[in-house]
């Protein structure tokens, strides 16, 4: 049991219209970990410099999020993002990436991280997926995230990295400009034709779609008021749905309905994430909150069929 998530762990600078933070905790990796601790047992894959101090691994700690594997190099600066937000919040604008540590980064896994039974491949190099992904003899479950940078600068690469994993997480703009397909189920289709069993498709604040074999499932976006900072949405979103998946398939393999809530999970703890800067939300978050939004989530999708035809005794 376990899920291993290699990928940044980062420094990030963010303004969106309802603040600024010049330096705090981010990362693909750190998102995904802090939304599935609160399922199962998470390992950290990642390289960081000697600027992330207590404070930042105490964060992981605080959630009991396993660090052995995330190298510090000394001398070195971890990763650094900035990236801005404006009024509809729905793409972020990269203002700078700094790859520091991470220009080197190509881990060799420990015996622990290559025995979890859930290893997700956050938005990285494909070409270093994929040898993340050889490592992983003990994985049940494979899930990768990438972004629009490799897809026009690696795409071949992406697509070899993508038939040799079980889920594939992408946002809508992401799904279409990989495959050239306009309609999203097609593209769905052409996704999964290449090997994986699950393609979940993040559609910001819309929710987001799951194409499987069993067929095709939608969550909403939970309908906020406020937005204050959508970065590490999707990472989130990923970490709530594997961590939720992991800690289900101790109970056998991962059918439909448990696929169908690990996407609700994915969708709660992603809007959790959402309401504050960075990670600050999920570093608050308890278990009784997330199940509590869970139950909101089923009563807002839930409706009675009535049929329109009454029956025939009545006509
Ligand atoms: P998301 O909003 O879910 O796409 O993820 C945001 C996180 O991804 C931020 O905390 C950044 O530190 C991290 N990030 C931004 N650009 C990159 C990149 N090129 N490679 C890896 N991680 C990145």
């Amino acid at each position: 049991m376990g899920v291993t998530v290699v990928g940044s762990v980062a420094f990030d600078a963010l303004e969106t219209p309802f603040g600024k933070r010049e330096r705090i905790l981010g990362g693909a990796a750190t998102h995904f970990a802090l939304g599935a601790s609160f399922f199962t047992d998470v390992r950290v894959v990642g390289v960081v410099g000697d600027d992330f101090g207590a404070d930042e691994f105490a964060v992981f700690q605080s959630r009991g999020i396993n660090v052995d594997d995330v190298e510090q190099i000394a001398g070195e600066s971890s990763f650094f993002w900035a990236g801005r937000y404006d009024h509809d919040m729905q793409v972020a604008q990269t203002i700078d990436t700094q790859l520091n540590v991470f220009a080197d980064f190509d881990p060799v896994l420990s015996a622990e991280a290559r025995g979890s039974s859930v290893t997700f491949l956050a938005n990285i190099q494909p070409d270093l997926q994929r040898r993340v992904r050889e490592q992983c003899s003990g994985a049940v479950v494979t899930g990768l995230d990438s972004m629009n940078y490799w897809i026009e600068s690696a795409r071949e690469s992406l697509l070899q990295t993508i038939a040799g994993v079980d889920v594939v997480s992408l946002n809508d703009t992401e799904v279409r400009m990989l495959t050239g397909q306009p309609n999203l189920a097609r593209a769905a289709r052409e996704i999964c034709a290449l090997g994986p069993r699950v393609l979940v498709v993040k559609q910001g604040v819309y929710g987001a779609c799951m194409f499987s074999e069993s067929g095709f499932f939608f969550v909403p976006g939970y309908p906020l008021e406020t937005v204050v900072d959508p970065t590490g949405a999707g990472d989130s979103f990923a970490g709530g749905f594997f961590g939720y998946l992991d800690c289900q398939l101790a109970d056998g393999e991962a059918g439909d309905e448990v696929l169908r809530r690990a996407a609700v999970y994915g969708s709660v703890i992603a809007s959790f994430a959402i309401e504050a800067f960075g990670s600050e939300r999920l570093q608050s978050l308890t278990l009784p909150e997330i199940e509590t939004r869970f139950g909101e989530f089923k009563q807002m999708t839930h409706f009675e069929a009535q049929p329109l035809l009454a029956p025939a005794t009545e006509r």
